[in-house]
């Protein structure tokens, strides 16, 4: 991609910004505020949200989850049998010219339970597992934060159905640990399980994925030896206390949820009689599970844990672009020649390379920009760099002059 030509360019403004993300994203072009909340994506990320999706569906596969799409707008009536109508207090509701009225979807057990009584013929066909990669809608009182919080948001939602409470289990502890995947090819390799009682959308069981950093809403008691967590409301123990698992002294902190898991028993299969017949003859609810992670949020919160004062550092799974092939002198015929053909041999190679071939932008202003753009290799071809390019980590300090041909090996998958 010729960042010429890309929409949404860094933003040299000081306006000042509540939470780091959004300022990083919207100065670096990734995003724009429609209204509080509400956010489009713009090319650079909306890449990032397809990478983390991919990853997420690519995990989703490995444990037999299939992927559909649900509606969005959902007829009052399905949200009249959980009763969750009235009494979901984030739930937009909305009245068609035609007297019919709607929730814009926050979740989807109501439309996700009914489609398996229809489509669910027997006994046998258990488990079966269903995901889909869509917006939610929540009237939240005061988002902030950025894309942490926002009343227009992307969510992976998968919901497992069973025949028993141990098989959901079984499924259960796969999720776990089909999450960890997820956040760690994300590049949070920390993450913080903590046990809930459940919020607002149930009241069973329920663990949540957290993500150490100050930027969070959520308060642990954590192990920094180990993997013990407790959510801060629901603590039975406190700051310096020795860790039950490890005697380490525990530590308190904020954090970020990232992820979000629930046993959800028979609750919804009985507002919607889903059953099936076991083996003994008996009719039963099929028990089912709901596992939630806020894909939007994910990017916020990377960016809340990958950055430093110059802007972002994106872990290279979910980077918008491979590397930065940056071009200085290009009013040098001959050094535009040697950078064009390297973007697109680049190109060839199957790298995702975006290229900065702004002929009117300083030098310094040009290395700003990446920087503060934050994909995690940068390559520099310049006046100085004759027949090599510069290669540089964005978290580090050091470049190093290479080949052009060693640089492709580098980054050719
Ligand atoms: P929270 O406790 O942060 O309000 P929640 O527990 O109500 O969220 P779930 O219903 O479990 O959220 O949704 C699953 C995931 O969706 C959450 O773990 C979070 O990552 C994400 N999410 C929830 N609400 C929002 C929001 N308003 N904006 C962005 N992401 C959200
Ligand atoms: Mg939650």
């Amino acid at each position: 991609m010729l960042y010429s030509k890309i929409f949404g360019k860094t933003q040299k403004e000081t306006k000042k910004y509540e939470a780091k993300n959004q300022e990083l994203l919207t100065k670096a072009g990734f995003i724009d505020q429609l209204a509080s909340g509400i956010y489009t994506l713009l090319p650079l990320g909306k890449r990032v949200l397809t990478k983390i999706e991919n990853i997420i569906r690519q995990e989703m596969e490995k444990i037999g989850a299939q992927e559909i799409e649900m509606p969005l707008l959902h007829p009052k009536i399905l949200w009249e049998k959980t009763q969750r109508w009235d009494s979901v207090d984030v739930l937009f509701k909305t009245k068609s010219q035609y007297h019919q009225e709607y929730a814009l979807a926050p979740t989807h057990e109501e439309t996700v339970t009914p489609l398996m009584k229809k489509i669910l013929k027997s006994g046998k066909d258990l488990p079966i597992a269903l995901y889909h990669i869509t917006k939610k809608f929540r009237d939240e009182p005061r988002p902030k934060s950025g894309i942490l919080r926002g009343r227009e948001f992307g969510m992976k939602d998968l919901y497992s159905f069973h025949k028993d409470k141990d098989d959901l289990h079984q499924y259960y502890q796969k999720v776990i640990d089909a999450y960890l995947n997820v956040f760690y090819r994300c590049g949070l390799k920390e993450i913080k399980i903590t046990e809930a009682s459940g919020g607002s959308f149930t009241k069973k069981f329920s663990h949540e994925f957290n993500v150490l950093t100050n930027a969070g809403e959520v308060d642990l008691i954590y192990c920094n030896s180990c993997s013990f967590a407790q959510n801060e409301e629901v603590a039975t123990k406190k700051q310096n206390d020795p860790c039950p698992k490890c005697q380490t002294p525990l530590k308190k902190g904020k954090a970020i949820e990232v992820g979000n898991i629930f046993d959800l028993e028979t609750r919804f299969s009985q507002a919607f009689d889903l059953k099936f017949i076991d083996d003994d003859g008996q009719e039963k609810y099929v028990v089912m599970g709901c596992y939630g992670i806020g894909t939007t949020r994910l990017i916020g919160a990377i960016v809340e844990v990958y950055h430093d004062e110059k802007g972002i550092i994106w872990p290279e799974e979910v980077s918008p672009y491979q590397v930065h092939l940056v071009g200085l002198n290009l009013n040098e015929r001959k050094i535009k020649e040697k950078c064009y053909n390297y973007y697109q041999r680049l190109n060839k190679e199957g790298i995702e390379v975006l290229f900065d071939d702004r002929e009117n932008v300083s030098s310094g202003e040009k290395l700003v920009d990446s920087d503060l753009i934050g994909i995690p290799y940068r390559l520099v071809i310049s006046k100085k760099t004759k027949e090599n390019v510069e290669v540089k980590k964005r978290e580090e300090n050091k470049s190093k002059i290479v080949s052009l041909e060693e640089a492709i090996k580098l980054f050719k998958k």
